[in-house]
């Protein structure tokens, strides 16, 4: 018995038993439009959230054993959350805990996850970063921006590893905007370390709390009353999983989208020039669903002269996921796409000229499909704002 209640699932143990296998969480209820991705792909029982609390049930009592197979099923959730919306039971909002207590089952097991997921963790453990980009060069960018040195403010930039490497259009449009608007920060430096939010998607939550230590350390030595975060998993994993497993940040969190909405609001962010276009937003999983960020984004936009805002089908809650969250597209590059290209094709129904969105990973996948597939191309709502002052 002590040995079951210290297994990961055993912290969501009560939940495993309530799936009624009724199928609502596999369409956006009242449109019937699909809205889990995995499921979506891999048209497999195992592949929908039904199919995967049946796993972790059968895992957590020992009648089920991971197969290469059963392993596939469990990593191809992108984390979307878009069951635990659509879901009519109590479990519903534990669904995505469940999966990701399952992934830190297979760690734990020795099973999961498989290469090229498995290799982040080594990566992270090496340079601090997943794209095994070299650690000395997070900052170069803000070096060459001169905004590096400075010592205290009550702001500190988390730029991210995607901001800082990937898209640092999105990191230097973010700094950009704070100097025009006179908006004083710090960075944490070489002291700013992946946030663990790859590891923590994978299950891999032992290096996570190693990580976490870290950098909550690093922004209260800061001494910063706020951080900002530039991606949408930075700001989930420091704002909800670094309370959850017991790291305090001294700081409160908020995403650069909140701080521009606030920007605005106190006339200290004036646009002067129009945008002619008709754009879609595009909600990041992991700011919309698992933060409830909808608003902000869309008072930006609708702030800017002449832009044109128009909804997809499936947006907010029930967003439609970029494909490319929960570790996927390190490794099914291939199903990452598909559900962008998705994504792609219900934001060109809407007449949009172009998508935007508030996630530098988000930007990286819709892009990456329109390279492959064609149709709208997205920007960050930062670049767009950067344009209009
Ligand atoms: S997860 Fe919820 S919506 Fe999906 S089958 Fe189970 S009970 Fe039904
Ligand atoms: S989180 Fe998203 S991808 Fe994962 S099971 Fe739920 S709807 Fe499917």
């Amino acid at each position: 018995m002590s040995e079951v209640m210290e297994m990961p699932l055993s912290e969501v143990a009560e939940w495993l038993h309530r799936c009624a296998r009724c199928g609502n969480c596999k369409t956006v209820y009242g449109i019937f439009k699909p809205s889990c991705p995995s499921g979506e792909e891999f048209k497999l029982e195992a592949f929908y959230p039904s199919g995967r609390i049946w796993i972790a049930r059968g895992i957590y009592t020992g009648k089920v054993r991971p197969s290469r197979q059963l392993i596939k099923s469990i990593y191809t959730c992108t984390t979307c959350a878009s069951c635990t919306v659509q879901c009519v039971l109590d479990l519903h909002e534990h669904i995505v805990d469940i999966i990701e207590a399952l992934r830190e089952e297979l760690v734990r097991m020795g099973v999961g996850p498989t290469d090229p997921q498995a290799r982040l963790a080594k990566y992270i453990k090496m340079e601090r970063n997943p794209y095994l980009e070299p650690h000395s060069k997070r900052m170069e960018l803000l070096r060459r921006l001169n905004v590096y040195e400075k010592r205290k403010a009550d702001i500190v930039y988390f730029v991210g590893c995607t901001a800082a490497y990937i898209r640092k259009e999105v990191a230097e449009a973010t700094v950009r905007i704070l100097k025009e608007c006179g908006v004083e920060f710090s960075t944490l430096k070489e002291d700013e370390w992946c946030c663990g939010s790859p590891l923590l998607r994978i299950g891999q939550v032992d290096l996570a709390k190693e990580i976490a230590d870290h950098n909550a350390a690093a922004i209260e030595e800061s001494g910063a009353i706020r951080v900002l975060t530039s991606c949408a998993g930075c700001y989930k994993t420091l704002k909800k999983d670094y309370p959850k497993m017991g790291r305090t940040v001294s700081a409160e969190v908020i995403h650069v989208t909140d701080l521009l909405a606030e920007l605005i609001a106190e006339d200290r962010l004036k646009f002067s020039r129009e945008i002619k276009a008709t754009v879609t937003y595009h909600d990041p999983c992991h700011l919309g669903r698992h933060m409830g960020l909808y608003e902000s984004p869309r008072q930006i936009l609708e702030a800017i002269p002449g832009l044109k805002l128009v909804e997809m089908e499936r947006n907010m809650e029930n967003a439609w996921c970029c494909g490319a969250g929960g570790g996927v597209k390190s490794t099914w590059g291939g199903f990452a796409l598909n559900v962008a290209k998705r994504r792609i094709e219900e934001a060109e129904r809407t007449g949009a000229n172009f998508i935007v969105t508030s996630c530098p990973f988000c930007k990286t996948n819709l892009n990456d499909a329109y390279e492959k597939f064609g149709g709208l191309r997205t920007v960050d709502v930062v670049e767009l704002v950067l344009k209009a002052i």
